[in-house]
This record gives structure tokens, C-alpha cells and sequence, in this order.
């Protein structure tokens, strides 16, 4: 039996490490941002203290 993708689609949850707010976002609102020669990571911002979060997507 071949492994079932169950959750496929869920939002993401983080907690802004500056205010504490927990966040809840979906892949689409990551922006892909670069952090070195050839690291790219993603960002979000956060709706109630407006600082950039890493996130994973
Ligand atoms: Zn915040």
C-alpha cells in the first residue's frame, strides 16, 4: 500500500517569535526571499507586528 498524502493542502501554523501571535498561512502566502549566495528560504509577514517571518513551506 503506497503512502496516502492525508493532509495535502493544510495551512501552515507558525508563532511570530517577536509578538507571539499565532499564524496560520498557506504556501501561496510565502514569499520566497534569498539568504545567501545559494540559500533561498521563505518568508511571511506578520499581520499584527508587520515583521518577516521564516518559514518552511
Ligand atoms: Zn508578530
Amino acid at each position: 500500500m503506497a503512502v496516502k498524502v492525508i493532509r495535502y493542502g493544510e495551512k501552515r501554523r507558525v508563532i511570530c517569535n517577536i509578538c507571539g501571535s499565532l499564524l496560520e498561512y498557506e504556501k501561496g502566502d510565502a514569499e520566497v526571499v534569498q539568504t545567501g549566495m545559494n540559500d533561498f528560504s521563505h518568508e511571511i509577514v506578520c499581520p499584527n507586528c508587520q515583521e518577516k517571518i521564516l518559514v518552511r513551506v
